[in-house]
């Protein structure tokens, strides 16, 4: 399913796992073409096919960014990078010297991702260096055509995170900076995951979305948010109760078990009525209590080790 955000930029589902509005890529057109996002690896031939129906051949594409380098938004680079072998692959300057050497990225997502690696993902495959770039904050990619995307650092869910305003159209892909709301799936929830997610990077980020007045926040799990003005402000206050139970819990025993019990007692309270068993499913899949403990335990550790101040 395609879904047009607005003109001349397309939502792609990559159908992760063979379900329907999970996780998404986005098409730029124009005279030079921009796919953000490639979804992970094991989806890369779904990209392609939906790519080529919106009539795009091996040489137009002109570049490639990344709002992150986590599988599930930048695994398929390489097999992308070779389909489309014009496009320059972009990335936060944080991420760039992994795409061009993924091995300790895999080995590091292996330990987060267990077996789903091989069921759901894949791995990552390196994109020649010559072909990236680092992207500082604000950096500008020409579509052609006056139309001009900005890309906007936002780290918080990981240091290596950046969001894509389409200046043309005022839409603005955020990746995972402002959380993940699947279809069916209840309401906008944070996503706090391992290595180095950082609760006031993260608030920061959003307070940068909201003074880019964007017309539309669209998540990559996924797609239009709704008022982005009350989308940013939820997703902050969410946060903050999240990092708040978890470091009530913290304080009382820092042990993982007991903050993903935390977390399981506020993410109850803010579903409401229980969600269909699939997409309840899925939501743990994108954004599961076990790995957003795994984060904030880890930011606590971190802000614990640092003292008080
Ligand atoms: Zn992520």
């Amino acid at each position: 399913m395609e879904l047009r955000l607005a003109d001349g930029l397309w939502q792609l589902d990559t159908r992760l796992g063979g379900h329907e509005a999970v996780n998404a890529v986005f098409l730029v057109e124009g005279p030079r073409p921009c796919l953000v996002e490639t979804g992970p690896q094991l989806t890369a031939p779904v990209v392609l096919e939906a790519l080529a129906a919106r009539g795009l051949g091996a040489s137009d594409l002109a570049s490639i960014v990344l709002t992150h380098i986590h599988l599930d938004h930048g695994g398929a680079v390489g097999e992308l990078a070779r389909a489309f072998p014009r496009a320059v692959v972009v990335c936060h300057p944080r991420g760039a010297r992994h795409l061009a050497d993924p091995g300790r990225l895999v080995a590091a997502a292996g330990l987060v991702y267990g077996s789903t690696l091989d069921t759901l993902y894949g791995r990552m495959t390196a994109v020649p260096a010559a072909r990236i770039t680092a992207a500082e904050d604000g950096h500008r990619i020409d579509c052609g055509g006056g139309r001009w995307l900005r890309l906007i650092h936002s780290p918080g869910h990981a240091k290596h995170h950046l969001a894509v305003l389409d200046e043309r159209s005022g839409v603005l892909l955020v990746g995972d900076a402002v959380g993940v709301q699947i279809p069916g799936g209840g309401p906008l929830r944070p996503s706090t995951p391992p290595d180095d997610f950082d609760r006031d990077q993260a608030i920061d980020s959003l307070r940068r979305f909201r003074a880019a007045r964007p017309s539309q926040v669209v998540l990559t799990h996924f797609g239009p948010a709704g008022d982005p003005e009350a989308v940013l402000a939820a997703a902050e206050d969410r946060l903050r109760g999240w990092c708040e139970a978890a470091a009530r819990a913290y304080a009382r025993d820092p042990g993982l078990d007991h903050i993903v019990a935390a977390l399981l007692d506020r993410a109850r309270a803010e579903v409401g009525p229980p969600l269909e068993p699939d997409r309840d499913a899925i939501v743990q899949l994108m954004s599961g209590v076990r790995s957003n403990a795994q984060g904030l335990l880890g930011w606590l550790g971190r802000q614990a080790a640092e003292g008080p101040g």
